[in-house]
């Protein structure tokens, strides 16, 4: 039988947005949705996901655009989206955060309004606390650390932090299973007449006529359909959905000119101002009997390599704000491997305010050429980026020298960053896997993520983020998107 092509909402990615999209106006059963994802579902059933992808305590890399990429290019194609493939760590960004936000896109932007919708998402989520039963010796030490070097206790991290402080952010997990956005939402939707989920159906472009989408183009399984409704929601993701509208011919004239494309809106900002918390490491050499300690952790099934979160101020940040992210680690590598019972120790120091701003563009106007992203880390012309970062390194270093540290670890290089140059410094640069702004609130859509020049077009993903949030991007986009699904339910 032939797909069928006609819909009020087409939601285009089932990522974290998407499947939030989905659930919430299928809720309402006389409104037809199909949610097109380009990635495989493996459904409500446990059994049939890949155990990887169920572990919380792993970053699995099997369902993702490119196996073979840059760390930073990592991005999951599944139904779950990157929920699938992530940390489960959850935190909340700062007052001043929502208020640039707020000031882009209205009242609905502004700190009280999503943290209405943070709530509802931790229970969605099943956010829980880490108990310290589950913290390996380097965690429990890091916390001590921490509190030796006067650092607040911050008992929730995934509430609105007034500050500085240390915890232990909570996870998205039950015991080790990563309750991952499918889970959390889409599986009680999954039986509505009125939801459709097209897997393996990845979106080429959107068809445009007279200021409106008239159909969106989607190789589904290798054959070409086009699929319409009457408004169509991108949530492709920070990568994925300006290369839709790129493919599209929304975006900077001048680029789509290069690419073959024939422009219908002009909008510069379609992959302009991406953003990502980039990171230096300090690494760190382990003593026998840490590897010792986290082997009997992970035979008993139990190590997670971060556990605890730092929210650092330099002299460069807010007043009443965090400007840096320091993450003690030590578990399996994340890239390579080690020997059995050799364990990664370091110290991250991640910049939570960057001021470096990179971008995405089209290789190529064939769907199936992946995108040309420049993080474009430690590169503000001011490099103030590099300069938080040479303090985040001296700030770990500290960590790394307390007590109760010290006696599991030392520093692998005596170099001391400011000693570094700045071509070092960037060759280490690394990120946290947050990139956001590349159909910015305020340049591409507006406060109710219309896209501008497009009457029934919406993004609604990580990529509308205006500024980076000074916390981790899963919970505010959930946040983000539980907001305007319900604005878009309501109209
Ligand atoms: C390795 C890793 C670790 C992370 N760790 C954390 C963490 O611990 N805590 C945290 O808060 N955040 C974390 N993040 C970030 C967080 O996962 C993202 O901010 C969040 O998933 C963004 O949601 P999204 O809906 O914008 O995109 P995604 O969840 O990535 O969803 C986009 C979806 O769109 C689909 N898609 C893209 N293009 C097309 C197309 N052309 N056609 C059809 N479908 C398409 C993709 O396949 C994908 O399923 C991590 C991310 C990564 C990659």
């Amino acid at each position: 039988m032939p797909e069928k092509t006609g819909y009020d909402v087409l939601v285009l990615g089932g990522g974290v947005a998407g499947c939030v999209l989905a659930t919430r106006l299928s809720e309402d059963p006389s409104r037809s949705v199909c949610l097109v994802e380009a990635g495989p579902d493996y459904g409500p059933d446990r059994a049939k996901w890949p155990a990887k992808a169920l572990d919380a305590r792993v970053l699995p890399r099997d369902d993702v655009w490119e196996k073979q990429s840059a760390p930073y290019r990592i991005r999951a194609k599944v139904v779950g989206g990157s929920s699938c493939v992530n940390g489960c760590w959850h935190t909340w960004g700062s007052a001043s955060d929502f208020a640039e936000w707020a000031a882009l896109g209205g009242a609905g932007w502004s700190a009280d309004s999503l943290g209405q919708f943070r709530r509802i998402v931790a229970e969605k989520m099943r956010l829980r606390a880490i108990p310290a039963s589950e913290l390996s010796v380097w965690s429990s030490s890091s916390l001590a650390a921490a509190a030796e070097l006067g650092y607040p206790e911050d008992a929730d991290m995934s509430a609105p932090g007034v500050g500085p402080g240390y915890g232990c952010p909570p996870v998205n997990a039950i015991g080790d299973l990563r309750w991952n956005v499918a889970f959390a939402y889409l599986d009680e939707a999954r039986s509505r007449p009125n939801l459709r989920i097209l897997s393996g159906a990845t979106v080429n472009r959107l068809v445009l006529a007279d200021g409106r989408v008239t159909g969106a183009e989607v190789d589904l399984a290798g054959e070409q359909v086009t699929l319409t409704a009457d408004t169509y929601l991108l949530s492709a993701g920070t990568y994925g959905s300006p290369s839709v509208l790129l493919r599209s011919g929304i975006g900077p004239a001048e680029h789509l000119a290069e690419v073959g494309i024939r422009t219908v809106v002009d909008l510069p900002g379609v992959g302009a101002n991406l953003v990502d918390h980039s990171c230096l490491v300090l690494p760190l050499t382990p003593t026998a009997e840490l590897n010792a300690a986290l082997l009997a952790k992970e035979e008993a099934g139990d190590l997670y390599a971060s556990q605890v979160a730092i929210k650092a101020a330099t002299e460069f940040c807010d007043e009443g704000a965090w400007d840096l992210h320091l993450l003690p680690t030590a578990g399996a590598p994340l890239f390579g491997t080690l020997p059995r019972g050799r364990y990664e120790v370091g110290i991250a120091a991640f910049l939570m305010k960057p001021a470096s701003r990179g971008r995405l563009r089209l290789r190529s106007a064939d769907y199936g050429v992946g995108p040309d992203i420049d993080p474009a880390l430690f590169t503000d012309p001011d490099g103030r980026d590099l300069a938080v970062g040479r303090r985040g390194l001296e700030l770990a270093a500290e960590l790394a020298a307390s007590a109760p540290l010290k006696a599991w670890a030392s520093p692998r290089d005596e170099t001391r960053p400011q000693d570094a140059s700045d071509e070092h410094l960037r060759s280490r640069a690394g990120t946290y896997w947050h990139p956001i702004g590349t159909c910015a609130l305020g340049d591409v859509v507006d406060g109710d993520a219309k896209v501008q020049g497009v009457e029934n077009l919406h993004v609604i993903d990580a990529s509308i983020l205006p500024t980076i949030p000074r916390s981790n991007t899963q919970l505010p986009t959930l946040a983000v998107a539980e907001m305007l699904a319900g604005r878009l339910a309501n109209r």
